[in-house]
């Protein structure tokens, strides 16, 4: 019996803009993603610049080595734009003018009041033999071609319009195209715990399965554990997903905050809404950052009572009512600040729950005793008061991320 394998892809993204620092090519990002699910591998990607010869070169490479070939980009009405010639000389077939595609350019731009420029025509120029790709979000059409057993797709490059297009016009043109072996990825993301306390605690059980793979990543709004599973039939991976992540779960529990790409402040919002509670938050070191969080999520004006930056001494006795000799005592980075803090927010904002956080950002500021990246947290509600001191590496971006991160995780085990 032949072995279950993916199919093997490439993908060009086309554009001299993607070259340089000011913009990064995150089509390939998304289209490796959704490939997988086809059961498709990417195995290649190339960047390449507006250059017709070499792109030309690259696009007959690739057809040597390669069962699928997505490009996306070039495909506007100028010059620059070369990838449709490209393709003509690598594939050896002529352009040939579509009329149904032009017509629909003339209309798209009749509708808005006006005159279609003359090199708009250029974009109803269609490699002869290839199945025509509409463009419902731009004026560019995709193009599908099969010769002698490849499958050449041709996108446009802005995002927005290629996404749409690969999701309404691709992808049934390629399942049958599919390969025997599936890959998905399932993401558990982790809070309030370490990356080695997550790789400790579930490393012997991960270590026992090949497939799925699993691979830790730290990021700054937590740990994650991507699961890489393949098989011939999506139930059969879902259900290596679903084992194996079960096992991991029981062992995590609740820090565990979701299995199905949620954030974790969309998962306090939940646990907000359903327990009843309120939230205010004072921040000294985060500077809003997890305000900021909070009210990413839509509908959070329902438990998110609002937000006190306070840096100065004076701000902080001022709008959270902290008494001055007690920061004359302990300093504002430490335990009873964090804690007063947290009472004084709940208290002036009227929440159920008081979040804090004071910390030393650098890169001055620190000391033997509290160095740079020292951050306290302290949380309060009707009945008690806490407070935690972490240390975080890193520049100040990274500690302030980590230490929002560090209020948030604190804030999802108390709801919990
Ligand atoms: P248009 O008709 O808009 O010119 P096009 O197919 O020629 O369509 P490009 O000119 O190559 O597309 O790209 C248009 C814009 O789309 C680029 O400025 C860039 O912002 C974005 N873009 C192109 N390729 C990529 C990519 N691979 N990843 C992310 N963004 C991209
Ligand atoms: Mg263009």
């Amino acid at each position: 019996m032949k072995p279950l394998r993916p199919r093997q892809a490439e993908i060009i993204a086309v554009g001299s803009e993607l070259l340089t620092p000011f913009r990064v090519d995150t089509n390939s990002l998304w289209l490796t993603e959704r490939l997988n699910a086809l059961g498709i591998e990417v195995a290649v990607k190339m960047v390449v610049g507006d250059d017709e010869s070499l792109l030309e070169r690259l696009v007959r490479e690739a057809l040597a080595r390669s069962e699928v070939i997505i490009l996306t980009g070039g495909l506007g009405p100028t010059e620059d734009d070369v990838t449709r010639k490209a393709l003509s000389r690598a594939l050896s077939r002529p352009l040939v003018l579509d009329e149904q595609v032009l017509e629909r350019l003339r209309e798209r731009f009749r509708s808005r009041g006006l005159v279609m420029p003359k090199i708009n025509e250029r974009q109803a120029l269609v490699l002869e033999g290839a199945i025509v790709l509409e463009n419902r979000h731009g004026t560019a059409p995709g193009m599908f071609l099969e010769q002698a057993g490849r499958v050449l797709i041709c996108l446009p490059g802005p995002p927005p319009e290629m996404q749409a297009m690969f999701e309404s016009e691709v992808v049934p043109l390629l399942e049958p195209f599919a390969g025997d072996l599936k890959i998905r990825r399932r993401t558990l993301r982790v809070a309030g715990l370490s990356e080695s306390a997550v790789d400790q605690a579930i490393a012997p059980i991960y270590t026992q399965y090949a497939n799925p793979q699993t691979t830790i990543l730290a990021t700054t709004s937590g740990i994650e554990i991507h699961l890489t599973a393949s098989g011939a039939t999506d139930e059969e991976i879902e259900e290596r997903l679903d084992e194996l992540s079960d096992r991991i779960e029981q062992v995590l529990g609740a820090r565990v905050f979701t299995t199905r790409g949620e954030s974790l402040e969309e998962v306090i919002g939940r646990l907000c809404i359903t327990k009843r509670y309120t939230i205010a938050v004072a921040e000294s070191v985060t500077g809003g950052l997890i305000a900021k969080r909070l009210t990413d999520v839509p509908g959070s004006s329902h438990y998110f009572r609002g937000g006190i930056t306070a840096y100065s001494d004076a701000a902080k006795c001022a709008l959270l009512g902290i008494p001055a000799d007690l920061l004359a005592a302990h300093g504002a980075v430490s335990a009873e600040v964090a804690e007063a803090m947290a009472r004084g927010v709940k208290h002036q904002l009227g929440a159920t729950i008081g979040l804090a956080v004071t910390g030393i950002a650098g890169p001055e500021g620190g000391t033997s005793e509290k160095p740079v990246g020292v951050v306290f947290v302290g949380l309060a509600d009707d009945v008690h008061v806490e407070s935690h001191r972490q240390w975080f590496p890193g520049d100040r971006a990274r500690i302030r991320e980590l230490a929002a991160q560090a209020a948030l995780a604190l804030l999802y085990e108390r709801l919990l």
